[in-house]
């Protein structure tokens, strides 16, 4: 049970399952608690890059709560695709997961081999409060190649079309413990945590 004196840490998103995963892993250190806890609402991602992003949206809801904050911001990235989905991995179609995953095979079907070649990348931020000059910044990337077809009805978004590398189950057939040992966001916040301890 966490002390009633532990630091807060406010997390810095409205999606249900990666505060559950940011509870999980991070609950023994922090009380952990998400944003809309304090009316907090979404911050406008108006950066250029992950890292601006996740820092947009962990300084808004620092300066919005006065407590420490985690944000990260996350994607899929094809680089025979110039980068796409990129930062646009939530709205790449403007619709549905679904909907993202057509339109992302429709615009890979010319491409073989090593040009399905894509990577998920996650970037963790924690602010300790809105004017810290020393944010804790962490990336983690998971390597895999986009599928034919999807399959699989675990995890979420691109989850049903990602292989990871080394195996041939798509990452919407793993379990979520499997997936949360090797995926991006779990890369990111234990090297969140490792830099929490230094
Ligand atoms: P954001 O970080 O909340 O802006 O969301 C990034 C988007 O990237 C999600 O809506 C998904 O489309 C995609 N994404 C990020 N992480 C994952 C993942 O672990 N599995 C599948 N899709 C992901």
């Amino acid at each position: 049970m966490i002390a009633e004196t532990s630091p807060q840490l406010i997390i810095a998103s409205h999606n249900a399952g990666k505060i559950k995963e940011f509870q999980q892993v991070l609950g023994t250190h922090w009380r952990v608690q998400p944003q809309a806890d304090f009316g907090v609402t979404e911050a406008e991602e108006t950066g250029s890059t992950f890292v601006e992003n996740a820092l947009i949206k962990a300084r808004h809801a620092c300066s919005l709560t006065g407590h420490a904050a985690l944000a990260d911001d996350s994607g899929l990235v094809v680089p025979a695709l110039d980068g796409a989905p990129g930062l646009r991995s939530a709205r790449y179609s403007g619709s549905s997961y679904e909907d993202n995953n057509t339109l992302l095979l429709n615009n890979m079907a010319a491409l073989q081999g090593a040009s399905r070649q894509a990577f998920y990348i996650a970037v963790v931020v924690l602010l300790r409060d809105a004017q810290d000059p020393t944010p804790l910044i962490a990336e983690g990337r998971w390597h895999g190649r986009i599928a034919d077809a999807p399959r699989g009805k675990g995890g979420f978004g691109y989850d049903p079309i990602f292989v990871p590398e080394g195996g041939s189950l798509h990452a919407a057939e793993l379990s979520s413990a499997e997936k949360n040992r090797m995926s991006h966001r779990a890369k990111a916040i234990n090297s969140l945590l490792a830099l929490a301890n230094d």
